[in-house]
């Protein structure tokens, strides 16, 4: 099979620069364009197979529909999408295979997937906190992937991210409900993404932690993403569904 042609979006940017150069090192892909802000997208889309996004949330819905229009796989890491533009993905991917995900890193997508069955086992008597931590230069927060840890522990508990997800606290914020999920975003430094899950019981505590130390672990999951969806028919799939978790 011939290499899948990418077109990088983002690609001066942190994620953009790590993906070009985890793809020089795999045989199965090149990248025949490398896109920032200012380029011509139109002419470079042309020239690929896939489109692999990592830029800012309010380029993607732009970004899909061209791929759309063009029959390109799209492969979306830019987090902090309003409803609208998620409603714009969802609309690209009933005309090509689109891999969504907050975090393509394989330990976070275990994470995702360990969360899941503590939330199942331990049940409603364990209160619930999410803990992230990024580098001082991230632009949005709570990040992709504690939003994704809330709504699967909101999923388990029949709970909703928009009602019960608790941004930090302050002041005399009362004593904590049954239902809440609190959610903490710590920034500083060169901290690539920690992510930890927190249940809370009287006499015992449960965390499950991630951390992140490189950013090769997120650029070749996406490349492995592209190249997964390749085989796939149009749809809407994330990290999970290339795993096959
Ligand atoms: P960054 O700020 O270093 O890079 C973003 C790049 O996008 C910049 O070079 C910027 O110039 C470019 N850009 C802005 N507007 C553009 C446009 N119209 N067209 C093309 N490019 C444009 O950010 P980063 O650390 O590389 O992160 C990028 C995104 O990826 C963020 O949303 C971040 O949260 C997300 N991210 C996701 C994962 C994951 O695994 N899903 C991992 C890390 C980061």
């Amino acid at each position: 099979m011939n290499p899948l042609q990418l077109l990088v979006n983002g690609s001066r940017g942190r994620m953009g620069q790590t993906i070009i150069a985890c793809a020089e090192q795999d045989d199965a892909v090149g990248v025949a364009a490398a896109v920032d802000e200012g380029d011509d997208f139109s002419a470079a889309l042309a020239k690929c197979d896939a489109v692999i996004e990592f830029s800012h949330h309010t380029v993607t819905a732009s970004v899909a529909r061209a791929c759309a229009e063009a029959g390109k796989i799209l492969v979306i890491g830019t987090t902090g999408h309003t409803d609208a533009e998620v409603a714009a993905i969802r609309e690209a991917a009933a005309r090509v295979p689109v891999v969504f995900a907050p975090n393509f890193s394989v330990g976070v997508n275990t994470l995702f997937w360990l969360t899941r069955k503590a939330a199942e086992i331990l049940g409603p008597g364990f209160d619930l906190e999410v803990v992230e931590m990024h580098h001082r230069l991230k632009k949005d927060a709570p990040s992709g992937t504690a939003k994704r840890l809330a709504e699967i522990l909101a999923e388990v508990r029949d709970l909703s991210y928009a009602g019960d997800v608790r941004h930090g606290r302050e002041g005399i914020v009362g004593e904590r409900t049954d239902t809440e999920i609190g959610m903490h975003a710590l920034r500083g430094g060169d901290v690539v993404g920690d992510h930890t899950v927190v249940f809370a019981a009287q006499g015992e505590r449960v965390e499950l932690s991630h951390k992140a130390s490189s950013r090769e672990t997120f650029a070749r999951g996406a490349i492995r993403a592209a190249k997964w969806a390749r085989e796939q028919p149009a749809g809407l799939y994330d990290m999970q569904s290339v795993l096959g978790l």
